[in-house]
């Protein structure tokens, strides 16, 4: 399934053409070719099916979105960069406890919240991210700083957390990070091994299949979220952070902090956050992938999505989606679940949220 739309360019009318006359054909003919300011989030893949929440829990989540699609776009709006627009929604995202990152994030196998995040800057191809934290508040800004203030790429545990001591982050104890409803989530997975005699199974729990004996699919579903924007000087940004997935073996790291795999974003191609059952993405290089079918192989930025969710990550086992955007204002939200948490605003127009797949 997927949820694919292209994006208009900005039509100047007669009169606006004229104005532009007035300052140099050059600069007419850039503002011709123009992108439109354009944002699209996601707040996680997976077995999202029409009737698994209840009409007000649909009302929140679409809400959220509503919101964090607002927050980045006014950045853009406002002449910001891509980065501060997609930092905007991601935080946003990362407070709600409604989605699996930052406070509402999933539990590992022994019970607590580790949290990976990342970004990219499409203009210069910087990085940034980190895996396994457990006391920062937002760690996409962590990500950030790593990739503005540090001369490296990834950071981990507790050497991240220094870091992000010395550049005066927010920290949190662990336990801001624990919802009642992750809990019991956590809670009823623990009690459903039992019962099968699976203790210690390393099957995740939030498998492409869900739990079809049990019916229980809310808790196996993905709740990652990401971000990704194109500024009105044209420059791309990718962002994506996580709790992981549910029952993660301790020190797991999934894709969301591997460069190419969970996030990537290079003027040149696209910019792409994903979200699934991470172990996949990681292999297929799925961020990355994307971009350089768009480089490469001169596809469109639907077209590679399109190829690397529904037949790469499928025929791998795997599943999950990616949103896409490209430095012409083309764009993909593309998925192989059931759903995904979804939105975008292009210039323009109104704000769009979805859930499920098309047709439901
Ligand atoms: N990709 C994330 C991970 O594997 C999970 C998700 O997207 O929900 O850590």
């Amino acid at each position: 399934m997927s949820g694919l739309s292209r994006s208009p360019f900005v039509r100047f009318g007669i009169a606006a053409v004229a104005a532009c006359a007035m300052v140099g054909a050059a600069s007419a003919a850039e503002k011709m070719s123009k992108p439109p300011l354009t944002i699209l989030i996601h707040g996680g893949a997976g077995a999202l099916e029409k009737g698994l929440y209840t009409p007000e829990e649909e009302a929140a989540f679409l809400g959220a979105l509503e919101e964090a699609l607002r927050l980045g776009y006014a950045v853009l709006e406002g002449g910001g960069p891509a980065l501060d627009a997609i930092t905007a929604s991601i935080t946003y995202l990362e407070d709600s406890p409604l989605f699996n990152a930052g406070r509402g994030a999933v539990f590992t196998r022994d019970g607590k919240n580790e949290l990976d995040a990342s970004i990219m800057d499409g203009a210069t191809r910087n990085a940034g991210s980190v895996a396994g934290i457990t006391r920062i508040k937002n760690p996409v800004l962590l990500a950030r700083a790593v990739m503005e203030k540090s001369e490296h790429v990834m950071l981990i545990g507790e050497g991240a957390e220094e870091f992000a001591r010395e550049q005066d982050l927010e920290f949190v104890s662990p336990s801001y990070f624990r919802t009642e409803r992750r809990w019991s989530d956590y809670k009823a997975r623990l009690a459903r091994e039992k019962e099968a005699g699976r203790q210690g199974a390393l099957d995740p729990v939030t498998g492409p299949a869900g739990n079809p004996e049990t019916g229980d699919a809310r808790q196996d579903k993905y709740g990652t979220v990401g971000a990704v924007a194109i500024d009105a000087d044209g420059n791309l940004a990718a962002g994506t952070s996580t709790g992981g997935m549910m029952m993660k073996r301790y020190g797991r790291v999934g894709d969301v902090p591997i460069v190419g795999a969970g996030v990537y974003a290079d003027n040149g191609s696209c910019a792409v956050s994903s979200t699934g059952w991470g172990e996949y993405f990681i292999r297929l290089s799925v961020a990355r992938e994307i971009c350089a079918q768009v480089e490469y192989a001169g596809k469109t930025v639907p077209e590679a999505a399109n190829d690397v969710i529904h037949n790469r990550l499928q025929t791998l086992g795997g599943d999950g989606g990616v949103i896409v955007l490209g430095p012409d204002g083309d764009h993909a939200m593309t998925f192989n679940s059931k759903g995904m948490f979804r939105g975008v605003l292009v210039e323009g127009g109104a704000p769009q949220t979805a859930i499920y797949g098309e047709g439901e």
